[in-house]
């Protein structure tokens, strides 16, 4: 089956502090974004690969994309208001013959081929699938009158991408109006009342958001 993956980053992405949106800084000789769709062409040579960037950043990306020699096949999407709105951008460029969607950050540079290989494998068995890690810090919760309590951390779990869905499910699930709980693709599907199966993620497979995220 034919495979697809949507890199999204449509966002700002500013908060690193710089002018230059934290997808595009360069970690060991590259730029970010080139290294997560690295990730997804060697682990499949011939996915799809639709990169959402917002209209202001194509043309610089572009010209990265020359500077580097970055020669990965790949269809650029536009960015939208939320995230929301440039998976569902993305969505719209995915050819017809891909069974299978994934969704995945582009600050994420550090999935594993093992974490997209097992979103994929339980996405093609249950129809969604999602990569976890468990909680190692004591979280407290806020109560609404402002206390805070310990809770059980061995009841949660943290959420990455790679998202991986049946192409046909997450077109529906998109369909939908958008709300502010919509803060990641399961959360869009569960909205139909749809099951998402929880597979292991890799604890290296953070989100880039601030400089200190880079110092490994
Ligand atoms: O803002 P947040 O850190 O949750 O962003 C997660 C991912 O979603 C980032 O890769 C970001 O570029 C992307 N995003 C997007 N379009 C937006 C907002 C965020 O593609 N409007």
């Amino acid at each position: 089956m034919h495979n697809a993956v949507i890199i999204v980053a449509g966002g700002k992405g500013l908060r690193m502090g710089g002018d230059i949106p934290k997808q595009f800084l360069v970690v060991d000789g590259m730029p970010i974004l080139m290294h997560t769709i690295s990730k997804f062409a060697e682990w499949d040579g011939a996915m799809e690969i639709v990169v959402v960037l917002p209209e202001s950043q194509q043309q610089y990306w572009r010209e990265l994309c020359r500077e580097y020699g970055f020669d990965i096949r790949h269809t650029i999407a536009t960015g939208g208001k939320e995230r929301f709105h440039s998976v569902k951008n993305g969505l719209a460029v995915v050819p017809a013959e891909c069974g299978l969607v994934a969704v995945h950050d582009g600050v994420r540079p550090y999935v594993s081929h093992e974490t997209i290989a097992r979103c994929f494998d339980a996405a093609a068995r249950y129809g969604a699938a999602v990569p976890v890690t468990p909680v190692v810090e004591t979280i407290r919760h806020i109560e609404p009158d402002g206390r805070s309590i310990t809770v059980p951390r061995a009841d949660y779990r943290l959420v990455q991408t790679p998202q991986v869905f049946r192409t046909d499910l997450l077109r529906r699930a998109y369909e939908q109006e958008f709300t502010t709980a919509f803060t990641d693709d399961a959360s869009v599907v569960e909205a139909m009342g749809i099951e998402v199966t929880l597979v292991e993620g890799n604890r290296e497979n953070i989100k880039i958001t601030t400089p200190a995220d880079l110092r490994k």
